[in-house]
């Protein structure tokens, strides 16, 4: 099988933009963070001779990738609703370089709003629908368009859409990514502020069974249930990479909820213990404190979990299926198993006032994980939030990010203004950080290892930066 010369492109965007084909919740983060384009990789492993670009970590600007549009036949751009209108910019530019050059676009944003994205530029020639992996090999095989399942295509002066796709079952049917990450990327230049450095993630399985309803994933591209692959297939790519990465310190499962299926995430830690691999996921705040055992003698490192909102009314609003006492049990069960957290926040969410905002705040300063994020409530069309937000009203603006790739707050309610709720973001930050307690804890992991010294007097000079652009922006 010949296939045509491929190459997979993570776009120049936003300065230090988290975009990549692996970020849930793109925009530029409080501290220079980089998910790894995962969801490129995939296709990138399926399609011999092709070549993986990630431009934000690896710093390339526009000027950079342009040339590289006259090697390939068919470049593949993994967008997103706030990067989309640049990364259209870049597909033009290609286009101009390379006349001949087949451009299509990836994600969750052309996946549910195809003929407004094929309309945006005649740069673009197909966008896929839904899971595209398979979709892009068949396209890299030469078949025409009209042929492939699964993408929505420029015929003429008119679009057309081709069958769905259905989803893979068979998960162990996608190879590996690692050897890709290996051929194409730089692993130091990969950060997550929680993570060790260096990390890799990588993906076990797809999907995740709640219906958080501002979830973008789920509701798009990865569906309602946990697809997963075996676990000899997991522990197989664990090998390779550990044979590809001797520097890696840590493996982060990157699966929106790992912890969706027990019995599985228990194997799967037993047989990682055997390595003595360390490794951190993401997890609801609902497992047991028997399996988090098992899952921390056998090397877990670090839970990201999502608590969202300190308030259960708002829990209830945006369907997370969790209550607030089991969210406190859990956190402490995992705390007292000497395993760390990072916690996710999230402000301006439906039912968000002045009150549940100090509820929030007083949550998870009590809960204490080791490391916070908040982010503001954004709703990404394709989710049941967005569609929520326009019926309501509550949609003041459309753009999820400013001029400068951070994120803004399009949500307002009559009785919480918008700007409130991004006001509310560097102070709940201050709130939580600022607390002897915690910057006592931070400066006692800085003493004791350089490494980390030399982190975090780095992260907290941008973090200190992320505050004062917020105060100019109020
Ligand atoms: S549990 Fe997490 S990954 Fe799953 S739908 Fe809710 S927010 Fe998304």
């Amino acid at each position: 099988m010949s296939y045509l010369r491929t190459l997979f492109l993570h776009p120049p965007s936003y300065q230090g933009f988290d975009g990549g084909a692996g970020s849930r919740y793109q925009a530029r983060r409080e501290v220079r963070s980089f998910w790894y384009p995962t969801w490129l990789a995939q296709p990138a492993a399926l399609v011999p001779g092709s070549r993986l670009v990630d431009a934000p970590p690896d710093g390339l600007t526009l000027d950079d990738v342009r040339p590289l549009a006259r090697q390939y036949e068919l470049a593949v751009l993994h967008t997103s609703t706030p990067s989309f209108a640049q990364d259209v910019r870049v597909a033009e530019a290609l286009r101009a370089e390379n006349p001949a050059l087949r451009i299509g676009f990836v994600g969750a944003h052309v996946a549910v709003q195809r003929e407004r994205a094929l309309a945006a530029s005649e740069a673009i020639d197909f966008v896929c629908h839904g899971e595209f992996d398979f979709t892009v090999r068949e396209v890299a095989e030469g078949r025409p368009l009209g042929e492939v399942r699964g993408l929505s295509y420029r015929d003429g002066a008119g679009l057309r859409a081709t069958p769905p796709r259905p989803p893979i079952e068979n998960m162990d049917t996608l190879p590996f990514v690692v050897p890709v990450y290996a051929r194409d990327l730089t692993v130091e230049n990969y950060y997550i502020g929680y993570l060790l450095h260096p990390y890799v993630s990588l993906y076990t399985g797809r999907g995740c069974r709640s219906k958080c309803t501002f979830c973008l994933w789920p509701q798009t591209v990865g569906g309602q249930r946990y697809r997963t692959r075996s676990v000899d297939h997991v522990i197989e790519e664990i090998k390779v990479a550990r044979r590809h990465f001797p520097q890696v310190k840590e493996y982060f499962f990157d699966d929106d909820t790992f912890t969706d299926d027990l019995p599985r995430a228990e194997e799967i830690a037993r047989r990682l213990g055997r390595l003595g691999v360390t490794w951190s996921c993401n997890a609801k705040a609902n497992v047991p404190a028997a399996t988090l055992e098992v899952m921390k003698d056998n090397g877990l490192r670090l839970l990201l979990v999502g608590y969202e909102s300190g308030n259960q009314s708002i829990l209830n609003n945006i369907k997370k299926g969790i209550r607030l006492e089991s969210a406190r049990r859990f956190t402490q069960d995992a705390k007292d198993l000497g395993i760390k957290i990072h916690g996710t926040f999230i402000l301006g969410l439906p039912g968000e006032t002045r009150q549940t905002i100090d509820q929030t705040v007083r949550f998870a300063c009590d809960l204490d994980p080791d490391t916070i994020q908040v982010s503001l409530a954004a709703p990404y069309p394709g989710t049941a939030l967005y569609g929520q937000a326009v019926e309501q009203g509550w949609l003041v603006r459309d753009a999820l990010v400013g001029a400068d790739g951070t994120q803004q707050s399009p949500l307002g309610y009559p009785d919480l203004p918008h700007t409130e709720i991004f006001e509310a973001v560097p102070r709940f930050y201050r709130r939580f950080y600022f607390r002897p307690g915690k910057l006592l804890s931070l400066a006692g992991d800085m003493i004791r290892d350089w490494e980390v010294m030399k982190r975090r007097l780095r992260e907290g000079r941008e973090f200190l930066e992320f505050l004062s652009r917020r105060r100019a922006h109020a």
